[in-house]
């Protein structure tokens, strides 16, 4: 029975994704209010092995031998990878083993300046990280991150990596939530981040399916595009909800 893997499945953005899960629910630095994995319950920047990486290097390699080669192999799930540990150990044995699919990481981006992490993702072939906040405020509010994370350290951290591996495709995912960060100041900021980072693409996100908390709603198409036409002036911008 599979306990860390899933899919793989058909992702518009990976193609075909097989999903390697490292960490148990639900453990996370951040508290997202749209988190589709519900509210965190360990709040958390303590690096572990979470789940035994052994049992994980034994399943995919199982998993593996069963299937086609899926386009990526992407870490993602109910929690932040990179709080586990042997993240590294897992991309080099995929990168030894199983070098025909591609390796990507969904970050929230909070662990990113963590130097011994930068040297266990050298490996990757794509970085998500996620930017959802354009000022301190908005940060709090959105992500609610564990006490002592900031903003300006969330976005040094995921400037340097990408400075440090420019090799390594980073799309930079926003999540638009109405009347927190959707406003025309809150663009201005956006811009200057993005400009700061400077990845290789973005991709605008709203929400899709419920999140933690209730009355959050959707973007609507006209603020989506609103922040598009802006933001492709810097980098390509995609949209990824499915309403689109
Ligand atoms: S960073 Fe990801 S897993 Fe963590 S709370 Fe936010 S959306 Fe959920």
């Amino acid at each position: 029975m599979r306990k860390h893997i899933y899919g793989p499945i058909n992702s518009r953005r990976l193609g075909k994704s097989l999903g390697v899960d490292l960490i148990i629910p639900k453990v996370c630095p951040l508290d997202c209010i749209y988190c589709e994995a519900r509210a965190t319950t360990n709040l958390t920047i303590e690096r572990k092995e979470y789940v035994d990486i052994n049992e994980v290097l034994e399943e995919i390699d199982q998993v593996l031998s069963e299937i086609p080669m899926p386009d990526y192999i992407t870490f993602s799930g109910a929690g932040e990878p990179t709080l586990n540990s042997g993240i590294g150990r897992v991309i080099n044995h995929l990168k030894q083993f199983h070098s025909r699919s591609k390796v990507c990481l969904l970050t929230n981006g909070l662990l990113l300046k963590d130097k011994v992490l930068q040297q266990e993702l050298a490996g990757l072939d794509m970085i998500i990280p996620s930017l959802d906040a354009s000022n301190e405020e908005e940060y709090l509010k959105i992500n609610r991150p564990v006490r002592g994370e900031t903003l300006e350290k969330l976005v040094d951290g995921i400037a340097e990596f990408h400075r440090i591996y420019p090799g390594i495709y980073m799309a930079l995912e926003m999540f638009i939530a109405p009347g927190i960060n959707d406003s025309d100041e809150s663009l201005a900021r956006f811009e200057k981040l993005v400009e700061k980072i400077h990845p290789d693409a973005i991709q605008l996100n709203t929400l899709d399916r419920p999140g933690v908390i209730a009355d959050l709603a959707p973007a609507d198409d006209e603020t989506m595009e609103k922040f598009a036409a802006a933001l492709n002036n810097i980098v390509p911008v995609t949209f990824i909800s499915k309403a689109r």
